[in-house]
């Protein structure tokens, strides 16, 4: 019998739980609403309940499940397997999530920082399944970054490493939510694109980019600029610049072989990696010069199951 584990996607509004082997493949999937205002236990409870009806519903054999990957947004010991602080839960400060799963599922549980698991779902089920130096940049709300070099993944001394969102591309530029100005997600974030097209607003007020209301979404951005709208256009511009000046950097520190892009944002496919891949050339030296493909994810909406899921092939490969 394959081997399984658990891959449970922390989020703010749903918590996503699959059961996966080691191909990748789901065998169960749950969903169940994340209630972030509950007491704080409850969700950890669900969260148990839920593996153990799926555990029974899919007849597996418990001995056949080797443990349970969490991946969570915010800070965390991963040591311990403590969320330290995330802001989608605002009532789990130093929630010993790993003990009270292990508790009440009696399966090893490791966790992991959501953006973490991201690039190591990539290592374990993407397209490039096995190379041993990849990066993962995560495109959403905010913007997360994992690395893995030589099959290892690069954490630093305290465990905070792979802050690739905070790398800081425009001295002096907006306001990131972290305290610095200028951070990659200060500029190319979700709401940091839709804060960007606002303020061109006065500029261009006639703008298609501005047919439903003054804070465009970031899906009417790209589609206004493919549609040739010049306002949508120099947002982009700007965004594209960011994100090239910033992979440019971690292709010289890291020389990976792949820069995987996921999150909400790379929804927006062949115009933004395009957008990239024009530039980034501008920003590294003549001998990376094709040393490293940036490429989207296909893991898709699964991604965070399968991404939580490898934390446990990773930690026991
Ligand atoms: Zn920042």
């Amino acid at each position: 019998m394959s081997e399984l584990v658990f891959g449970v996607d922390l989020g703010g509004t749903e918590t996503k739980i699959g059961l996966v082997d080691e191909a990748g493949g789901i065998v169960g999937k749950r969903i169940i609403q994340s209630r972030v205002s509950d007491r704080s236990e409850l969700l950890v409870t669900r969260i148990a309940d839920t593996i153990a009806a799926m555990i029974s519903q899919a007849s597996v054999d418990q001995e056949s499940v080797l443990g349970v990957g969490i991946g969570s947004p915010g800070s965390i010991d991963r040591e311990k397997g403590v969320v330290l602080f995330s802001p989608n839960f605002p009532n789990w400060d130093n929630m010993e999530l790993k003990q009270k799963i292990e508790e009440k599922t009696r399966l090893e549980t490791f966790l992991e920082n959501d953006a973490n698991a991201f690039i190591l779902g990539e290592w374990a089920f993407g397209k490039h399944a096995g190379s041993q130096n990849m990066i993962g940049i995560t495109l959403g709300t905010g913007i997360g970054g994992g690395i893995i070099s030589h099959g290892q993944l690069i954490i630093g001394a305290d465990g905070f490493g792979g802050e690739l969102g905070h790398v800081i591309v425009e001295p002096g530029g907006p306001l990131c939510g972290c305290g610095s100005h200028g951070c990659i997600e200060a500029i190319a974030s979700a709401p940091s694109i839709s804060r960007l097209a606002s303020e061109v607003k006065k500029r261009f007020p006639e703008s298609s980019m501005f047919r439903q209301g003054t804070t465009p979404s970031t899906k009417e951005i790209f589609q206004t600029a493919s549609e040739g709208d010049v306002a949508a256009g120099i947002v982009l511009e700007r965004v594209y610049t960011a994100l090239s000046v910033a992979i440019g950097n971690y292709i010289h520190i890291f020389n990976p072989r792949y820069v995987v892009l996921g999150g909400g944002v790379s929804r927006a496919g062949k115009p933004l990696l395009d957008g990239i891949r024009d530039r980034v050339g501008r920003y590294t030296m003549t001998s990376f010069r094709d040393t490293c493909e940036i490429v989207l994810s296909e893991l898709f909406e699964d991604a965070g199951i399968k991404g939580a899921a490898s934390i446990v092939f990773y930690k026991l490969s």
